[in-house]
């Protein structure tokens, strides 16, 4: 029986750190570092900032030995980025690990196994199981509006993952689970209910948004796949990561491309666009940073990637990805674009 994450979460202030931080390894993103210094009164013992998820560099951390000399356990504050750096450190260390999220971007202090990056690709490995995740709302309140505001994308993801997961089961006979999937449904349906609070940021939004992740988390351990949340949307974003070699705010670009993959779905697009609008997902700013030229080609390149990446079978899979439906799909999604300014 694996454990439920809420388990984990603590929700109080950032200050409760004080006393562990002079054995610990602190791994911070800077802005998380300049933002939580007001509470901080102590000094940890080592300070590593979260920079890249790639392999390589998160390795030199481990054989750094100065950086571990004395410490005692693993502090990770900061955004996606620092929490799977520190998972990973606590992973290949086995010292404890705390987790601190200074901005609700993504699922990650919630998920058990750190993201990687090796030649580009993104790769989830190790397992661990925090001591705590701290949720601190005065702290998630330091960051843009818009960083909370678009980490409800690895919820909206649900919306093009459940299709894709019930794609796969008529198609390939793979194993489907009728009620983790109406579960994870209803987990969308809170997020419609309480739009209002998470695109104001509020103590109720950050305490819905940290529950819908771990109850998203959860399922995924249940249904022993990323099934219920993660489809054919991550896959275009994974391709789309590698043919730019960028990486882009995770929370508004899954939404983005859980746009685009609704469209060929067929998938009730324009239900999933109204309650990205309603929380206020900046996708927009992806559709600008990315071009449309890269992310047409991230379309159709997509299913060659998830085909030479083993992903599992979504509707990029099934259907035939044409220049033309590329082209619809991105028609579509600029022209809502627009019509919502
Ligand atoms: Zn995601």
């Amino acid at each position: 029986m694996r454990t439920h994450p809420i388990q984990w979460v603590r929700f109080e202030s950032v200050a409760s750190l004080n006393p562990l931080l002079e054995a610990s390894l602190l791994v911070v993103d800077p802005q998380a570092w300049f933002a939580a210094r007001g509470w901080l009164t102590a000094n940890p013992r080592s300070l590593a900032r979260a920079e890249s998820l790639d392999a390589r560099v998160l390795d030199s951390l481990v054989h750094t030995p100065e950086m571990l000399d004395g410490v005692e356990r693993i502090v990770g504050l900061g955004g996606g980025t620092a929490m799977d750096t520190a998972k990973y450190l606590a992973w290949r260390t086995g010292l404890p690990l705390i987790l601190v999220p200074s901005a609700l971007t993504v699922d990650a202090p919630f998920t058990d196994s750190a993201a990687v990056r090796r030649d580009g690709r993104i790769h989830y490995t190790g397992h661990v199981a925090p001591e705590a995740v701290i949720i601190d709302a005065d702290l998630i309140r330091t960051a843009p509006a818009h960083l909370n505001r678009g980490g409800v994308g690895d919820i909206l993801s649900i919306h093009t993952a459940l299709y894709d997961w019930r794609l796969a089961h008529e198609h390939t006979g793979e194993p489907y689970d009728a009620a983790i999937a109406q579960q994870s449904a209803a987990l969308l349906e809170r997020l419609r209910a309480g739009s209002a609070e998470l695109y104001a940021v509020s103590d109720a939004g950050v305490r819905l948004l940290t529950e819908l992740f771990c109850e998203e988390v959860y399922l995924c351990l249940q249904a022993s796949s990323s099934r219920p949340e993660e489809g054919s949307e991550h896959h275009l974003l994974y391709t789309l990561e590698y043919l730019t070699g960028r990486a882009y705010l995770h929370g508004a670009a899954v939404t983005l491309c859980a746009l685009l993959m609704a469209y060929l779905q067929g998938n009730a697009p324009d239900e999933l666009r109204a309650l990205a609008n309603a929380c206020g997902v900046e996708y927009r700013a992806i559709l600008d940073e990315a071009g449309a030229a890269a992310i047409r080609r991230a379309l159709l390149h997509a299913p060659d990637y998830a085909r030479e990446e083993g992903l599992p079978y979504t509707v990029l899979t099934a259907i035939e990805l044409t220049p033309a439906r590329a082209d619809a799909a991105l028609e579509w999604v600029k022209r809502n674009a627009v019509s919502c300014e």
